[in-house]
């Protein structure tokens, strides 16, 4: 779907997968005009395929695109589009437990020119993929790696949009992760370099279980730097539903270590689309290095984590109206 300054969104077309051609001064090249979403559709059991909550993606590419200064695609158009692409892909949803049809959203800038202003032409395509289980051979925890050098977003900035420039910002310290033989990144605040933000492409939650029946369930609270998840609002939700105590609050990396030391900590968990819930097993800094809890996934991780997965692919009821069925 094409967007033009004056005319509006214009000329939705289903076209087969092929590549797209740019001129060398498109704006987006230089200037990073760019945003997306992600999203699966997931095969329920009576062979119907549903989106999870696509509404939230269309509400976030939204304010993403605010935040980018580009126009804002209408919700029911986001959906639209969406539900167009997985109809005609429908052979492709998986039918196998946890796979899924990943969905890729996005719009750039195909205005042509050097001056730095907001485009006044703008494409929004939609692109699919099947993704296999995150975890093939059972769920493995992450090791993490305090990114003390760098930072993902500071006050003020473009951290809470899904931007393409933020992942492109987030590279080097990936990249330092894996030079210090940890798998994730987890984001500190621009400010204090104190305060955790979030991992990856992941949100965190952090649990209080000493007490299995009624846990502390703590994420951090949207700061403005990090990413609202869908599915960090998703568990905070299931949490409660479980009878957790759950709050969004701030947790220091002392706090993280301390927590650890004291054993009132006892598991940490990322989360996201990709891999729903993914365990911490253990933390890496320039001055310190521990395990979380026993370093093996928790009981409450994957309590919630087949909670969740459960209603995203049919195995449970839908109470909160989070699928989104395609005839
Ligand atoms: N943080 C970042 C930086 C991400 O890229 C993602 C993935 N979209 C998330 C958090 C998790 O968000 P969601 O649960 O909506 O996938």
């Amino acid at each position: 779907i094409k967007w033009t300054e004056g005319r509006g969104w214009h000329d939705a077309q289903l076209v087969p997968y092929a590549p797209l051609s740019l001129d060398p001064a498109n704006m987006t090249l230089h200037y990073a005009q760019t945003i997306f979403e992600g999203l699966k559709a997931y095969r329920q059991p009576d062979g119907s395929v549903a989106t999870f909550r696509p509404e939230e993606n269309a509400k976030r590419f939204q304010a993403s695109a605010r935040r980018l200064a580009m126009p804002e695609l209408p919700i029911e158009t986001f959906i639209a589009a969406v539900d167009a692409l997985v109809t005609q892909d429908k052979a492709w949803v998986p039918s196998r437990d946890e796979q899924s049809l990943y969905l890729r959203p996005f719009m750039f800038a195909t205005e042509v020119g050097l001056g730095v202003k907001p485009a006044n032409e703008y494409l929004f395509v939609v692109i699919a993929s099947p993704a296999g289980a995150y975890f093939p051979g059972g769920i493995k925890p992450v090791s993490v790696w305090l990114s003390e050098e760098y930072v993902r977003a500071a006050p003020g900035g473009t951290g809470a949009a899904k931007a393409g420039g933020n992942y492109a910002a987030s590279l080097i310290a990936q990249a330092q992760a894996a030079e210090f033989g940890c798998d994730q990144v987890v984001w500190l605040d621009a400010i204090e370099r104190r305060w955790i933000e979030e991992m990856g492409g992941m949100n965190l939650y952090f649990v209080y279980g000493r007490d299995t029946n009624k846990p502390l369930i703590v994420t951090p609270e949207l700061s403005g730097s990090l990413l609202p998840g869908i599915t960090r609002a998703s568990l905070l939700q299931i949490a409660a539903d479980h009878g957790y105590e759950v709050a969004e609050g701030r947790i220091s990396v002392d706090d993280w270590q301390q927590g650890n030391a004291d054993g009132s900590l006892t598991e940490v968990f990322a989360c996201g689309t990709a891999a729903v819930i993914t365990p911490v097993g253990s933390v890496k800094s320039a001055r310190a290095n521990w395990t979380v809890g026993d370093g093996k996934p928790g009981e409450i991780t994957q309590t919630l984590r087949k909670a969740l997965l459960d209603i995203q692919t049919g195995a449970a009821p839908d109470t909160h109206g989070w699928m989104h069925k395609l005839s």
